[in-house]
């Protein structure tokens, strides 16, 4: 004779057992993972760990798997450390080896849209000097010379000049091009006017090498006029060797 107090297993059928069996086990295990998960350490990256996940994010597809395959294989070295308030990245090949190190602390900032459109366009700039450093064997003597801490010859000074605007125009164009808004405001407005120049020879006169040579080249004792564009640096050299015939 059936009991009329059934336990609640026996008033459910075979599908309403399975579902509530797996319902009690899907709340168990949630409930594990959220107890585990509140015992391990929260996940801080590293600086580095923040440069990588910069260069794979890159929207530029060429730059971003380059940049990548390149640090994988070896050829390149994607490097942080605290470069202080007026540098953001570098380019440099220590021991023969090529490589970028980008500001820690603008790695953190990037962290928010527009810190990450500003380091995006430094490690644009810092991509283009490794291009230039691959590509013009003359570069290469620019890192001997620095390696061999001898002075920069006007040839190199120049050519210096005009990596660094290359490297300006092709991290401003990709500021454009995927409008990277703080890039542009920072970086890229005053390109092509006046207060680019102004800029731009500020960053040149971090050379006091190539200062030297400019002012060999005007003869003059006076501090030179800075070339403040590489077509500037090109004259100002074409001028001296004609003066020099
Ligand atoms: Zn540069």
């Amino acid at each position: 004779m059936p009991s009329h107090k059934r336990s609640l297993f026996q008033a459910l059928s075979g599908p309403q057992l399975g579902i509530l069996v797996a319902g009690t086990l899907l709340v168990l295990l949630i409930a594990t993972d959220h107890y585990l998960q509140s015992r391990r350490p929260a996940y801080v990256p590293t600086d580095l760990d923040r440069l990588l996940m910069l260069a794979k994010a890159h929207p530029d597809e060429t730059i971003r798997k380059d940049l990548i395959a390149s640090v994988a294989s070896g050829k390149l070295v994607l490097d942080t450390a605290v470069l202080g308030a007026s540098t953001n990245g570098t380019f440099s090949a220590p021991g023969g080896k090529p490589t970028i190190t980008i500001d820690a602390p603008l790695l953190v900032a990037a962290g928010n849209r527009s810190g990450q459109e500003i380091a995006f366009a430094v490690l644009t700039h810092e991509y283009e000097h490794y291009l230039q450093w691959l590509h013009v064997p003359a570069v290469r003597t620019i890192h001997a010379a620095y390696a061999a801490n001898t002075p920069l010859n006007a040839e190199q000074c120049v050519l210096k000049v005009a990596n660094e605007s290359d490297a300006y125009v092709a991290s401003c164009e990709a500021a454009r091009r995927y409008q990277w808004h703080a890039a542009i405001a920072n970086e890229c407005e005053s390109i092509g006017n006046s207060q680019w120049a102004a800029r731009f020879a500020g960053h040149v006169t971090d050379l006091p090498e190539c200062l030297k040579t400019w002012n060999s080249m005007m003869r003059q004792d006076l501090p030179a006029p800075v070339p403040a564009t590489a077509e500037q640096a090109r004259t100002l050299v074409e001028h001296s060797e004609g003066a020099d015939q």
